[in-house]
């Protein structure tokens, strides 16, 4: 496996299919998942490691947002990666830079795209330039940011990359709560409580499957979040799995998607709760 910095390294006629992981690194189970989906589909994989600035709002955690290169060279290896690419915001960003990939309309503007302002704007730059940079056949992402990936599929198709984007199901704790490089932030006492979201979705998919309306199945979730008052909800919404419209009636693939926080740590979360 190699490690570059410079996308002048990456190598002009790679064998193909040719696969690209984006990640911030501090990799755990999701991201490994995706690096062996990618492996197994493709002839060589590209993880690209960068903690995107454009893509944190002022008071969020770029600054203190968990590195360790050393130890996600070796999972990211172990796992079926042949090339990291690990540039420097310079190397991504340098002086003159002003160019900015802005998904406009509804499908940013609510959710996580209310909650954080520029970050949907932040993820289509920066995902731009690595499909322009790698060029790749295919790209994972994960469901577990279920909006994100819906933004990545929109512009791919409005810009014509031609990148095949591939979802990859959430890799969960064995307690449910969904893998996040985030989850170091939470304290002993928080960790047990942080399943609250996980609940809350399970809770609304068994409403919506006993034949109950969105509207009542969200009640239903919202129940569960009062039972833990640390958890401040951001919201809990049941939406069309493509344009994230929120559902006043069930349709195939319906999602219920859910973010908090608690004092240390914000979390989101997302299930399907009418099958498709
Ligand atoms: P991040 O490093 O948080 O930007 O995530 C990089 C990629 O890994 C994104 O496509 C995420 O959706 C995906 N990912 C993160 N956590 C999980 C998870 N628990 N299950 C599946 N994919 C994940």
């Amino acid at each position: 496996m190699r490690i570059i910095q410079r996308a002048a390294d990456l190598r002009v006629n790679p064998p193909r299919p040719l696969g690209l992981v984006p990640t911030m690194g501090y990799l755990h189970e999701g991201h490994l998942e995706l690096i062996r989906r990618a492996a197994a589909e493709n002839q060589e994989v590209v993880v690209s490691i960068f903690v995107n600035p454009l893509q944190f709002g002022p008071g969020e955690d770029y600054q203190s947002y968990p590195r360790d290169l050393e130890r996600d060279a070796r999972l990211a290896e172990e796992a079926g990666a042949d090339w990291i690419f690990h540039p420097s915001p310079e190397e991504m960003y340098p002086p003159g830079f002003a160019t900015t990939v802005h998904v406009s309309g509804p499908l940013t503007e609510r959710w996580e795209g209310e909650r954080r302002p520029g970050h949907f704007d932040g993820v289509a730059t920066v995902v731009s330039k690595l499909f322009n940079i790698v060029r790749p056949d295919r790209a994972y992402f994960g469901e577990k940011d279920y909006q994100q990936l819906q933004v990545v599929k929109r512009f791919n198709a409005d810009l014509n990359l031609g990148v095949e984007i591939v979802p990859v199901p959430i890799v969960r704790e064995p307690d449910g709560l969904a893998r996040s490089s985030r989850n170091v932030y939470l304290d002993a006492e928080t960790r047990p409580k942080a399943t609250v979201l996980y609940r809350a979705l399970l809770a609304v998919r068994q409403a919506a499957q006993s034949g109950l309306s969105p509207e009542e199945a969200l009640a239903a979730g919202r129940a569960v979040f009062d039972e833990t008052p640390e958890f401040a909800a951001d919201y809990l919404a049941v939406v069309h799995p493509q344009t994230l419209q929120p559902l006043e009636q069930w349709t195939a693939g319906a999602r219920a998607i859910a973010a908090g926080r608690f004092p240390a740590v914000r979390l989101i979360d997302n299930m399907e709760v009418m099958g498709s």
